[in-house]
């Protein structure tokens, strides 16, 4: 089935990563069938909501049936390029940049830090299980317009400069897990990860909305 992804809302587009990896446990699980309110209840996004984002890709399912999982995971990862490989890079091997560079999402394998880059002596040079920390002055050359994605771990006061510098080398993503708010051209899309504000907004709902 071709689906014009320009069609697919941004909200939607947003959540199929969270459909997938939960297809995914689900075929792992040997299961064939899904409902959509099964659905629901484990990603917590309501039925209608799915049923809706469902209907912009065509008729996946039929009603009281429920979906296939094997149909919807190919579907995903057609939709979601899972086929490829992502190529990412670090920047910034702190301790948040070190957690992530061990992590490196081994669960996608879609996806996977490359390579990584930092200033400080006692890191560039060195590996992260098998991923390479460099100097940032390589980065141009080394990314060589061939990463797209950048994850930002360096201090806050770093963050706008070092991301001059990464969208100056060709990055078009930064997943940006500084607390700055980073100025960057309309061509490149930034996604923001404050762990802090997170936790405190978690904190405070708890407190103040109590379910
Ligand atoms: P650490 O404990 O290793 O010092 P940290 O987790 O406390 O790190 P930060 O001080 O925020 O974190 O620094 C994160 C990383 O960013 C460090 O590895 C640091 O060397 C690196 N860094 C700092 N300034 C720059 C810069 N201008 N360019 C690239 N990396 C930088």
């Amino acid at each position: 089935m071709d689906i014009d992804q320009a069609k697919i809302p941004q909200a939607t587009a947003k959540r199929l990563p969270l459909y997938y990896r939960f297809l995914e446990n689900l075929h792992a699980s040997g299961k064939h069938r899904v409902s959509s309110s099964e659905l629901s209840e484990a990603v917590k996004v309501d039925s209608a909501t799915i049923r809706r984002d469902f209907s912009y890709f065509g008729a996946l399912g039929k009603k009281g049936y429920g979906y296939n999982v094997n149909y919807l995971l190919s579907f995903f990862r057609k939709t979601l390029d899972q086929d490829e490989v992502t190529k990412v890079t670090l920047v910034g091997v702190g301790n948040l940049g070190t957690a992530l560079m061990n992590y490196n999402f081994s669960k996608n394998n879609s996806t996977r830090i490359e390579m990584a880059f930092d200033v400080a002596e006692d890191k560039v040079g060195k590996k992260i299980g098998s991923v390479p920390i460099y100097h940032l002055d390589e980065f141009k050359e080394r990314v060589a317009n061939e990463v797209e994605v950048a994850i930002l771990t360096v201090p806050a006061n770093a963050a706008q400069q070092i991301a001059d510098q990464l969208v100056a080398g060709g990055i078009k993503g930064i997943l940006n897990f500084t607390p700055a708010r980073l100025t960057v051209p309309d061509d490149v899309r930034v996604h923001h990860i404050d762990l802090s504000v997170e936790l405190q907004s978690l904190i405070y709902f708890l407190r103040h909305y109590p379910i």
